[in-house]
């Protein structure tokens, strides 16, 4: 695997690459890398003649008191595991490489855009302007054929749905399925954060999503109150200590509130366990047949 630190590099290398007729597959991270990201990486190890990962904290999708310094930073063991994976391109730029002096443009996202104003929208202003100039400047870098993203971040993969979409960008997005840990817990370089209470503490917002999933999937108790739902999966994290930022159940494509049962909602969280934000959702999947008993969220 080599490892490319110049942003002018990796563009060539990969031209250089599809030049050869070979397919690239990208997975961009923030790095301190764990099963999720690498189940990504396999996924596009499967799929494309080559592969290239990118780790880079990005200042641009951090607000002014998040946790952008204190980002785990661990190169050489990230480094290990893509090694092991099979990976041929690591790209680990400075943010000079990224962001040059001078650089005067970035991509703007329309404040009334549905799918960006809830959810983490709502509580971290700039977020997603910042993941989407920095994932359009690693497509231009890569020139990737595909790119992988997890569903453990669904409104950010939805946000690079469109972000695609209305830029014309010549890259197919692949999201796949959120890897977590024994006891639920979405894996995120986060939990890292998290003390042993804690830890044990955090499954609960899988049990709360999981717990309202069922409730609803579940034709003989899916004529239940989705305002009534949601209440109880608030209580339920909140028993367990959680300060809940925000619990919504969305329509699955434009992220607006589901006021009735819809074919796809997600139900997406972001809670404070200690003063670590973690976030998690389930898909919800309802059958024609079981929506006709309507129910109302407000
Ligand atoms: P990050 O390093 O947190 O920016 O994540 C890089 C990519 O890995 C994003 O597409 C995330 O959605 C994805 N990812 C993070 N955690 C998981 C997980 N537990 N399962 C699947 N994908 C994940």
């Amino acid at each position: 695997m080599k490892i490319i630190r110049s942003a002018k590099q990796f563009q060539k290398t990969l031209e250089r690459e599809r030049g050869r007729g070979r397919t690239i597959g990208f997975v961009p991270t923030m790095g301190a890398l764990h099963a999720g990201h690498l189940a990504l990486v396999h996924e596009a190890i499967k799929k494309n003649d080559i592969t290239a990962v990118s780790i880079f904290v990005n200042p641009a999708q951090f607000g002014p008191n998040e946790d952008f310094n204190k980002y785990p930073r661990v190169l050489n063991q990230d480094a290990r595991l893509l090694r092991r994976a099979g990976v041929n391109y690591l790209f680990y730029p400075a943010v000079e490489e990224i962001y040059p002096e001078g650089c005067s443009f970035s991509v703007k996202l329309d404040s009334e855009a549905g799918f960006a104003k809830g959810l983490c929208g709502r509580f971290r202003p700039g977020h997603f302007e910042g993941v989407a100039t920095v994932v359009a400047k690693l497509f231009n870098l890569s020139g990737a054929c595909r790119a992988y993203f997890g569903a453990k971040d669904y409104q950010q993969t939805v946000v690079i749905r469109n972000l695609v979409k209305d830029l014309l960008l010549p890259v197919q997005i692949v999201v796949r399925p959120t890897v977590r840990e024994k006891d639920g817990l979405a894996m995120s370089s986060r939990n890292r954060y998290l003390n042993s209470d804690e830890r044990k503490r955090a499954a609960v917002i899988y049990q709360a999503l999981s717990g309202l999933k069922y409730c609803l999937e579940n034709p003989s108790s899916s004529r239940l109150n989705l305002k009534v739902l949601k209440k109880q999966a608030v209580a339920h994290l909140e028993r367990e200590g959680l300060v809940v930022q925000y619990f919504e159940i969305v329509d699955a494509e434009t992220l607006l509130p589901a006021g009735e049962l819809r074919a796809q909602m997600v139900a997406a969280a972001a809670c404070f366990c200690g003063k670590t934000r973690l976030i998690d959702n389930a898909i919800i999947r309802i059958p024609q047949k079981q929506r006709t008993g309507k129910t109302n969220q407000r």
